[in-house]
C-alpha cells in the first residue's frame, strides 16, 4: 500500500487512538490531532517512539494548515456526560471542526472521513436503523448538542461533495467498546466493568430494558479503514456496528458473570431523551465492503476486562 500522510483528529480517544495504531502500522504518516478534552497522551504513548507518528495538540474548531492526503474526523466528546458538559462547544466542534476540516481537505484535494453516529437516528421509530431512515431527534434536548451537532456535519459533507467535489466518506458508528475506555468515560460497558471490578454496585439506569448493540473496536476499525479505501463512488452514509443487540439489563449480567463479581444491581433514573432500543441494519456494508463484525459480546467484553484490570 503507498505511503500517505494521514491526519486524525480526535487521535488521542479511544477509537482515534486504535485507528492510529493501525496506520502506523499498515506504514502511513500519522498526524495525531487531539486539544485533549477526552483523549490522553496515554493512549497514544506506544506510538510516540515510531518515526511516522506525531502529535499535535490543537482545537479543530480553529483552521488548520497542513498537507495531507487524507483526514479521519472523529474529534468529538462522545460520552453522554463528556459531551453534555459544555454543549455549546460539542457544537462548535462538530460543525466548525467539520467546516476547518473540510476546508483543509477542500484546499490539499485530501480524502476526507466522517465519524457520525447512530444518533442521528435520535430514538427511534425504525428498528433496526437503515441509512434510508431519516431519524427521531429531539432538537432541543440535552443529547441535541452532540445529534444535531453530527447532523450538521453530514450535511456539510455532503454539501462539500456536492459543490467542491471532495473525496468524502461518511461512516454512522453505534456503540463501540474496548481497551482504551476511560473508567471515568460514564457510557455503560466502562461503567459496569469498573464497578465490577471495583465491588460496587452496578447501576442500571430505568428498568434496563432499553437496548444497545455493542461493536468491540477492533471490528469497528477494520469497518473505517474499508470504508476509506472502497472505491470512489461508495462514499455512505454507512451503519458501522455490531447487529447483535443486547438489552442493557443482559449487559449487567454478562459483566458479573465473566469478571466474577459480588456487585448487587441497583437501579437509577433514566435520563431525559435515552433512546430505548438501537441497533444497526448493516446490510450496505455486507454489501460494498464485505465487512461484518467477527467478535461476540463475551469475547470482546473479556478483553475489556482484562484492560480494565491494568488500569483500576
Ligand atoms: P473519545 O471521547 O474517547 O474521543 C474523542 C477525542 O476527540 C478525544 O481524544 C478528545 O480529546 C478529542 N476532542 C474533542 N473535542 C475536540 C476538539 N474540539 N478539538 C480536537 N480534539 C477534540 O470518544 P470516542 O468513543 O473515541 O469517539 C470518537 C469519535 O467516534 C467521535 O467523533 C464520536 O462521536 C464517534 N462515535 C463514537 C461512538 C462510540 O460508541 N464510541 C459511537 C458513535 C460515534
Ligand atoms: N481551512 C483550514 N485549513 C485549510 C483551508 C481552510 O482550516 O487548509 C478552514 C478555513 O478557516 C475556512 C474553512 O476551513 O474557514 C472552510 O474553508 P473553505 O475554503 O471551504 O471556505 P472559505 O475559506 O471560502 O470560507
Ligand atoms: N447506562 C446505564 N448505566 C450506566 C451507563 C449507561 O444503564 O452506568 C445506559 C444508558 O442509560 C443507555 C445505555 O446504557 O440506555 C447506553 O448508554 P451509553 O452512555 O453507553 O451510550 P448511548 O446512550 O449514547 O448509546
Amino acid at each position: 500500500m503507498a505511503r500517505k500522510r494521514i491526519l486524525v483528529t480526535g487521535g488521542a480517544g479511544f477509537i482515534g487512538s486504535h485507528l492510529c495504531r493501525r496506520l502506523v502500522a499498515d506504514g502511513h504518516d500519522v498526524v495525531c490531532l487531539d486539544n485533549y478534552f477526552t483523549g490522553t497522551k496515554d493512549n497514544v504513548a506506544p506510538l510516540l517512539g515510531s518515526t511516522n507518528f506525531e502529535l499535535l495538540r490543537h482545537d479543530v474548531t480553529f483552521p488548520l494548515y497542513i498537507e495531507v492526503d487524507e483526514i479521519y474526523n472523529l474529534a468529538c466528546p462522545a460520552s453522554p456526560i463528556h459531551y453534555q458538559f459544555d454543549p455549546v462547544q460539542t457544537t462548535k466542534t462538530s460543525v466548525h471542526g467539520a467546516i476547518n476540516m473540510l476546508g483543509l481537505a477542500k484546499r490539499t484535494r485530501a480524502k476526507i472521513f466522517q465519524a457520525s453516529t447512530s444518533e442521528v437516528y435520535g430514538d427511534p421509530d425504525v428498528h433496526p436503523q437503515t441509512e434510508t431512515y431519516r431519524g427521531n431527534v429531539n432538537t432541543i434536548g440535552p443529547r441535541a448538542c452532540y445529534d444535531e451537532g453530527k447532523r450538521c456535519a453530514e450535511t456539510l459533507f455532503f454539501d462539500y461533495y456536492r459543490q467542491h467535489r471532495l473525496n468524502i466518506r461518511v461512516g454512522r458508528f453505534f456503540n463501540t467498546y474496548g481497551p482504551r475506555m476511560r473508567p471515568d468515560d460514564g457510557r455503560v460497558v466502562s461503567n459496569f466493568i469498573v464497578q465490577a471490578l471495583r465491588g460496587e454496585p452496578i447501576t442500571i439506569y430505568g428498568d434496563g430494558l432499553q437496548t444497545r448493540s455493542f461493536c468491540f473496536v477492533d471490528d469497528l476499525i477494520e469497518g473505517i479503514v474499508r470504508l476509506m479505501n472502497a472505491p470512489d463512488d461508495v462514499v455512505g452514509p454507512m451503519n458501522l456496528g455490531n447487529p447483535t443487540e443486547f438489552t442493557i439489563a443482559e449487559l449487567a449480567q454478562l459483566v458479573i458473570e465473566l469478571t466474577g463479581a459480588k456487585s448487587k444491581i441497583i437501579h437509577m433514573p433514566l435520563p431525559e431523551d435515552d433512546p430505548m432500543q438501537r441497533c444497526p441494519d448493516i446490510g450496505f456494508a455486507k454489501r460494498a465492503l464485505g465487512w461484518e463484525p467477527a467478535i461476540p459480546l463475551a469475547q470482546g467484553i473479556e478483553r475489556t476486562i482484562a484492560y480494565f484490570k491494568t488500569i483500576v
